[in-house]
């Protein structure tokens, strides 16, 4: 092969093939490159700085990317030099990555490719093995976080996603302002919260924390508490509305039960159309809502007092949005609705943090769009045992997805 050509295939600058080896029957192409100057310097890993004086050196394989059908191997010369600063150390080569076996571009190929498809499709592709390809990714994704700027935090939110039967809760504590998770953890105790502090929140990064929006869990609102004295708490008005829904389903399901024949038939499956609110259905939904609530009027006064809630959040002054729920509290005082007395207790006991959001419009929604970005997530992998992993995929996801619309 001529020199020149493989050499500029290769293209790594200062670096030339001196000997090669091809092997026919695993597609294998081997090439032994060295630097191609008459002097040949070195970087020292510790310092940076060039050094001349070699101490020692090994010779190391690394995968790189492949040429046309050939799989393609580098054999090169690692050295070792005696820097004037560090003593003896092992020198860095840009186009390694690391320690790894790898060229650095390989691997970001195989990153590349994982931001679209699962692991094993990835590595069914470049024929390495999935374990192989998720470190490649994880390694990428490291480099990739540790070069982004630190903003500090304002807005948090804290919420939980159920995984199963097997492992329960995994805790997701976001950074509403970017709209990406900062730090995951399994199951929903006030020490998992406690953990994500140790591990992610230093006691100086806390003091810009101005609110954290967190459902209504008291493990959860003991560990803010404790790491987060200062910061104002504002219960996340979804959770709030999902115990109202929950509240008008049961009194369906009652009023389902004590009915019978006809209106039994009627109250059938209609839980959808119920539970989402008025303002988003469609003209034939709406028909079929009032067909139903004029059919029982328990269940009526139940979706009223639903559709009404929703409301409380629309009001900037604390003193009103409190009179708002007090006539609230008051319209179901009278009305034999045992779900809605659950739900105001449970309403009265946290009032304060529902009333904060007066104070801090917290983005309740970006706290769903997480929730479901790593969902989604969860869903292509299959597991993420592995929970930094699952966390790097979702902020590069996320800040490549906020990168395309700002550029739209
Ligand atoms: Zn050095």
């Amino acid at each position: 092969m001529p020199e020149e050509i493989v050499s500029r295939i290769l293209r790594l600058p200062g670096y030339g093939v001196y000997a090669w080896e091809a092997e026919e029957l695993t597609g294998t192409l081997t090439l032994w490159i060295r630097q191609t100057a008459s002097e040949p310097y070195h970087v020292c890993r510790g310092c940076g700085i060039s050094v001349r004086d070699v101490h020692s050196w090994t010779e190391r394989r690394v995968r790189d990317l492949p040429w046309g059908t050939w799989q393609v191997w580098l054999v090169v010369e690692v050295h070792r030099v005696r820097c004037r600063r560090c003593g003896v150390r092992t020198e860095r080569l840009p186009f390694l990555a690391g320690k790894a076996h790898s060229t650095a571009r390989l691997e970001t190929a195989v990153a590349q490719d994982c931001e679209a498809a699962p692991v094993s499709r990835v590595a069914a592709k470049w024929g390495l093995p999935p374990e192989t390809v998720r470190r490649m990714d994880k390694r990428v994704l490291h480099r990739w976080a540790a070069g982004r700027p630190r903003v500090p935090l304002r807005d948090l939110g804290v919420d939980e996603i159920y995984l199963g039967k097997r492992d329960k809760f995994l805790t997701v504590v976001s950074d509403l302002e970017r709209g990406e998770p900062l730090w995951v953890g399994l199951e929903r105790k006030r020490e998992t919260l406690d953990r994500f502090f140790a591990e992610a929140l230093p006691p100086g990064r806390r003091r810009t924390v101005r609110a954290v929006c967190v459902d209504m869990w008291e493990p959860f609102v003991q560990s803010l508490r404790a790491h987060l004295p200062h910061t104002r708490i504002v219960y996340d008005k979804f959770h709030v509305l999902r115990h109202v829904n929950d509240a008008l389903d049961e009194t369906r399901r009652a009023e389902f039960f004590r009915k019978g024949g006809h209106a039994r038939g009627l109250l059938r499956g209609k839980r959808w159309v119920l539970l989402r609110r008025w303002a988003h259905l469609e003209r034939d939904e709406r028909r079929l809502v009032k067909e139903l609530l004029a059919l029982n009027r328990r269940l009526a006064k139940a979706y009223l007092l639903k559709e009404q809630l929703a409301h409380l959040w629309d009001y900037t002054y604390e003193g009103a949005a409190r009179r708002f729920l007090i006539t609230w509290l008051r319209a179901l005082r009278w009305q034999r609705l045992p779900a809605f007395q659950k739900v105001a207790k449970l309403l009265l006991r946290h009032l304060d943090g529902i009333l904060a959001y007066c104070h801090e419009k917290v983005p309740f929604g970006k706290v769903e769009a997480i929730n479901g970005n790593i969902r989604a997530m969860l869903r292509r992998g299959r597991g993420y045992r592995d929970h930094e992993y699952l966390l790097l995929k979702v902020q590069k996801a996320t800040a490549e997805r906020r990168r395309l619309l700002r550029a739209a």
